[in-house]
């Protein structure tokens, strides 16, 4: 035994969260390459075709197929697990992918779905459109209550979806409360974790089944690929979730599953120094006189405060604030930015605003916006890693056009 087999830290199991991230689910080649390597590769060969035949029928290990399986992004999957607290993962190709297959593998005709109406627009487009085309009847309410849910389960009720904070306006979903819900009806809750972080709000811990993100955002954290994620117990991943993205294949391309696994090693830094801006940018926009109303869990005006701070260990990346003047006021803000870009993606390193009436929430009737407070004054900011004091400025030279 060498000095290094007895070492406590040899074994991973003995190593902290972003020691985890760092070096979780390396598997080194012969070459013995620092970073990881990407295995970009569809196929497999075998050493003869008795294994083939083995690894067909399930009997021996190994790859097969880059739809089913392939190391690079088990890496990845095995740091979100890591980073997540979760049994199992399994890498898609979009964070609509990761929503649809967690919704998909869950049902049939005939069954019933609850889910908050405040939702990422393509979230609420997948429950509210395509699953009644398939036969799922689906149920909108509104999430800020439990008891809606609890009113709306039927007995044929077999998933539950929500997102907290939601998009855009960060009203928060009682998620603990919901999953007993959900399972008091046998029914899952998958919950939809992208603008908390799974740095600051463990869905799994509070009770749900199921958590999905869009490694398009924090995760890669830098704007360059797609992807998304599904995490849960090793029965459901391992079951419905493989299956279904096995045979009908929204898999992750190992390019991206690299570029997002490399990503996992510095989300909880990037993560933290975005949040610790955010909660100063709320503070100041929140006394600002051309500001109406500004929205951030961990801020004292938040309607939700309580639960914010009870569910979620910071307030995250994300802010949402009402200019005075409407549209006008709103456009006005946005036009005046130098350093914050008008853009619609979120958790990048770079700052981003976004008028949601006109873009990401355009296609809804007015009248579902204004439900959901989505107003023409709003704008959702994504707070990046630039240094806060430009951002304040920005901001605040922004804002004295209006
Ligand atoms: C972006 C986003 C999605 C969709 O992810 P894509 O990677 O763009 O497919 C789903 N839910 C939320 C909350 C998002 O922000």
């Amino acid at each position: 035994m060498s000095a290094r087999d007895k070492n406590p830290l040899s074994s991973p199991a003995n190593w902290s969260a972003s020691t985890r991230l760092v070096h979780g689910g390396v598997e080194r080649s012969q070459h013995g390459e620092t970073a990881e390597p990407i295995y970009l590769n569809s196929g497999y060969v075998y050493p003869d075709s008795d294994d083939a035949a083995a690894r067909f029928k399930g009997d021996s290990p190994g790859h097969i197929y880059s739809r089913f399986s392939n190391p690079t992004v088990e890496t990845f999957q095995d740091r979100m697990a890591m980073l997540e607290g979760a049994e199992s993962a399994r890498g898609t190709a979009t964070g609509m992918a990761a929503v649809t297959v967690s919704l998909m593998s869950q049902v049939r005709a005939g069954d019933h779905v609850v889910a908050a109406r405040a939702l990422f627009g393509s979230c609420r487009y997948v429950v509210e459109d395509f699953l009644p085309r398939w036969g799922v009847e689906t149920t909108l309410v509104d999430g800020e209550d439990p008891q809606n849910f609890a009113r709306a389960m039927k007995p044929n009720t077999k998933a539950v979806f929500i997102e907290s904070p939601t998009n855009p306006t960060l009203s928060l979903v009682d998620i603990a409360a919901v999953a007993d819900i959900a399972h008091a009806h046998n029914a899952v809750l998958i919950v939809d974790n992208v603008f908390a972080t799974a740095l600051w709000q463990h869905p799994l811990e509070l009770g749900a089944d199921l958590v999905v993100y869009s490694a398009t955002k924090h995760i890669d954290g830098q704007g360059r690929v797609l992807g998304g994620v599904v995490l849960g117990s090793q029965e459901l991943i391992g079951g419905d979730i493989h299956a279904f993205i096995r045979q009908t294949g929204p898999s992750m391309s190992p390019f991206n599953a690299w570029v997002l696994a490399k990503g996992v090693e510095t989300l909880p830094v990037r993560v933290r120094a975005m949040t610790d801006s955010a909660a100063r940018l709320a503070e100041f926009l929140a006394d600002h006189p051309k500001i109406e109303r500004v929205y951030y869990p961990h801020h004292k005006s938040h309607p939700q405060y309580e639960l914010a701070k009870r569910q979620m260990e910071a307030g995250s990346s994300m802010i949402a604030f009402e200019v005075k003047g409407g549209q006008a006021g709103a456009f006005a803000a946005a036009d005046g930015l130098a350093v914050i870009r008008i853009s619609n993606n979120l958790g990048d390193a770079k700052s981003i605003i976004t008028h949601p009436t006109t873009t990401t929430h355009q296609r809804f009737e007015e009248e579902v916006r204004l439900e959901q407070g989505i107003t023409p004054g709003l704008l959702r900011l994504s707070v990046g890693l630039e240094d806060t004091n430009d951002l304040l400025k920005d901001l605040d030279f922004a804002l004295s056009a209006v």
